[in-house]
């Protein structure tokens, strides 16, 4: 999310006639989209703005922005901490970039943190990619997880319109994008703050419905969407997922914690009973589907026991990549404030086995593919190495394979190929090509 922001203001920058500079510190503008999802994140911008700040005394011209979550979290006493900035900005308003700018270039200091309505964005986003693009379909969030910043930073829930997402689609596959992700923190709450119900009595804007109505946009080949949420992941949007052929079989549902009671006191809405049936579910309807969670481990209060059954429950269901986090108190988040936290030596050795064992199910998940034939998009050139591209399974996993095939054929970024794997590891595969498919 934090990624498609910045692919945005580096578009509005461009459009106002900027150009990337080589060196940080030699830009006239230095724009940081920072993120405070944990503290590490957080500190970050920190040591950055310290070198710019200095620089800005001997150069007043140099304009200096921060923006994203950070900006958001510290609103004015960003200015206090850092006076040589110009611009602090929250995630809401990135798409007003330009209008922030021309106030800093008429010599105002700007704060822009107040809750905003996020109109739809009217320039062209800078990707990085050519091939693959984050589409969002959903801004902030409404739920209260109790160690999350999250809702505080980027505020309630809006939807984009259905017609506003299939348009910027349709666009995007004009110019060559062939993948599509849809992004929301909260993606399965999409559509709960537009209006409108079905002659059945059903709310008539969902993530199901969504899917169904940008699903034939032609020239994208696959979709993706993330993140789920298990409180709300629908039998529907399963049948969706697996009747329509361009949804990707991958499902990225983090669960948080194996412990029903650690679960209780994060607020997350749901047991762990319930994520094993949507997982039963979505193995039942699609057995070869990858799954990918997130997981906080030393949540205040969590025994041993507790952290004992996540690590089951990952050993369980045989993810194929699990994101690990040691729990960080956030501002302004009630589980910051709880006097039963743990210590950071718990935590961080809670951490370094929770990631070996998530690197060994990675491994055993990726076994299965050796000497499988999997479609992988070509996304671009393998930075290692020039003579092979680099893509991924509709599964997601990170794959190389030869530019060019044993027949003399090559391959380009935005090609399906069908690979054969011939090596696997922890965290990616590679192979041999086989033929172009289109
Ligand atoms: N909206 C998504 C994820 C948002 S943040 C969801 O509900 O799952 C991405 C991940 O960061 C979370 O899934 C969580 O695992 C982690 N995270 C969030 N707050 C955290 C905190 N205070 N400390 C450690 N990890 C945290
Ligand atoms: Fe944070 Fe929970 Fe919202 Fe995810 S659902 S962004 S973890 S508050």
């Amino acid at each position: 999310m934090n990624k498609a922001d910045s692919e945005r203001m580096a578009g509005i920058l461009e459009a106002m006639g900027y150009s990337e500079a080589t060196e940080e510190l030699d830009a006239d503008l230095v724009l940081y989209n920072t993120c405070t999802i944990r503290d590490n994140a957080e500190q970050k911008v920190y040591s950055y703005l310290g070198r710019q700040a200095q620089r800005k005394r001997n150069n007043p011209n140099l304009t200096l922005v921060v923006a994203g979550c950070v900006a958001q979290q510290e609103g004015e006493s960003l200015l206090r901490r850092v006076p040589e900035l110009d611009l602090v900005m929250g995630p809401q308003h990135a798409n007003r970039l330009e209008t922030l700018l021309r106030q800093v270039h008429s010599g105002q200091q700007v704060v822009a943190t107040e809750e905003h309505h996020i109109l739809e964005d009217i320039t062209t986003a800078r990707r990085d990619s050519t091939i693959c693009g984050w589409v969002n379909v959903i801004y902030g969030c409404n739920e209260r997880c109790t160690y999350c910043v999250v809702p505080s930073v980027r505020g309630q829930e809006q939807s984009r319109l259905p017609a506003a997402i299939r348009l910027e689609m349709e666009g995007l596959a004009a110019q060559g994008y062939r993948e599509i992700t849809l992004l929301g923190q909260n993606i399965d709450a999409y559509g709960r703050d537009l209006p409108g119900i079905t002659p059945e009595g059903r709310r008539e804007h969902t993530l199901t419905d969504l899917l169904h109505h940008v699903h034939d946009v032609q020239g994208i080949e696959r979709i993706r969407f993330a993140t789920s949420h298990p409180r709300y992941f629908t039998e529907r949007l399963i049948e969706a997922c697996a009747d329509l052929p361009k949804l990707c079989e991958h499902f990225h549902i983090p669960f948080q914690s194996g412990d029903n009671d650690v679960l209780k006191a994060m607020a997350r809405g749901y047991t762990i009973e319930r994520y094993r049936r949507i997982i039963d579910r979505i193995r039942e309807r699609m057995p070869d589907a990858s799954l990918s969670a997130d997981v906080i481990v030393g949540f205040p209060g969590e025994t041993d026991a507790q952290y004992r059954r996540t690590l089951d429950l990952i050993e369980e269901i045989g993810f194929d990549q699990v994101n690990t986090a040691a729990y960080s108190p956030r501002p302004n988040t009630p589980a910051a404030s709880w006097t039963n936290q743990l210590s950071e030596e718990v935590k961080v050795a809670r951490l370094k086995e929770i990631n070996a064992l998530v690197e060994r199910c990675a491994r055993e998940r990726n076994a299965r593919y050796a000497g499988r034939t999997e479609e992988v998009l070509a996304e671009g050139v393998n930075p290692k190495d020039p003579s092979q591209l680099m893509g991924r399974t509709r599964t997601n996993r990170l794959t190389f394979f030869a530019a060019m095939a044993a027949d003399g054929q090559r391959f380009r970024p935005g090609d399906l190929v069908n690979v054969r794997i011939d090596a696997v590891r922890s965290f990616s595969l590679s192979g041999t090509p086989l033929s172009e498919q289109n």
